[in-house]
């Protein structure tokens, strides 16, 4: 019997897998793909709500758990996996500490297919970057055999791509919204960046799972109770693929390759 297919998402926050991927997570995930999330912090700082009413980092950390656990629910994932750093902190964790627990988790797993954030960390989330070069080093120390950790086998992560915004959805996003997705990092305004669509090589059509993915993203309450009637606009107004044919980057493969755009994740291992 063939190994399951398996795909695993390497993500910063509760709300990333939804928000940054819904779509195509719940298409894998129907068509019997084994989904697994990883994500790194419990979004602690992820309070929305007038100051003197937030509810402290531990307290909001166990609703967006709870909001990450209901939203895998309604994706179909398998399994979440929680690395236990706090939000906001993720870029001064320990590298090599971080990779470590990313690379015992996919030798554990076995995925053939991970995917995190871009090095634009999407509008230059410190944290989400740093998931992304942790990803990556983890591909790394997960390959190497001097590194045993609990008798897992060494393990060589067959494709890995970073999930990548579109120009056309980025300024959708900024119409829709009326202002452009960013953050201020150290005096500095980072700006939602999107990718030119040669770029973003891989397209996944997940339009037929717009409902799942519109699900799984109310799952996160506390995060987008403001907006997410906006989105709810998205097909009548713009269609549903300019957000759920949702993009990619190959950042390698060992099993195909060619500037061919691809429209399967799997493609070359199926
Ligand atoms: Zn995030």
């Amino acid at each position: 019997m063939n190994e399951p297919l398996k795909l695993m998402f390497i993500a910063a926050h509760p709300d990333d897998e939804a928000l940054g991927m819904g779509f195509t997570l719940a298409k894998y995930a129907a068509e019997g793909v084994e989904v697994s999330l990883v994500c790194a912090t419990r979004g602690e700082r992820g309070w929305t709500g007038p100051a003197e009413d937030d509810p402290g980092l531990q307290a909001l950390g166990r609703v967006r758990e709870a909001e990450l656990r209901a939203s895998a629910r309604v994706l179909g994932a398998k399994e979440i996996h929680l690395l236990d750093y706090i939000d906001g902190d993720l870029d001064q964790a320990d590298p090599h500490e971080a990779a470590l627990k990313i690379a015992a988790l996919l030798r554990r797993v076995r995925p053939q297919v991970a995917v995190t954030f871009d090095p634009f960390g999407a509008y230059g989330h410190p944290d989400h970057i740093a998931i992304s070069q942790f990803t990556a080093s983890a591909v790394l120390l997960a390959a190497r055999p001097d590194l045993l950790d609990g008798g897992l086998e060494p393990f060589v992560l067959p494709k890995l791509y970073y999930m990548v915004d579109s120009q056309p959805l980025v300024d959708m996003y900024s119409e829709l919204m009326g202002e452009t997705l960013s953050m201020e990092v150290r005096g500095e305004r980072r700006l939602h960046t999107g990718w030119p669509v040669w770029a973003a090589g891989t397209r996944i059509d997940a339009s037929a799972h717009w409902e799942t993915g519109m699900q799984a993203i109310a799952c996160h309450r506390s995060q987008v109770a403001d907006f997410i009637d906006k989105l709810l606009e998205i097909p009548q107004r713009y269609g549903k693929g300019i957000w759920a044919v949702q993009t990619f980057y190959r950042v390698f493969s060992l099993v195909n390759g060619g500037s061919q755009p691809e429209d399967d994740l799997f493609a070359g291992l199926r």
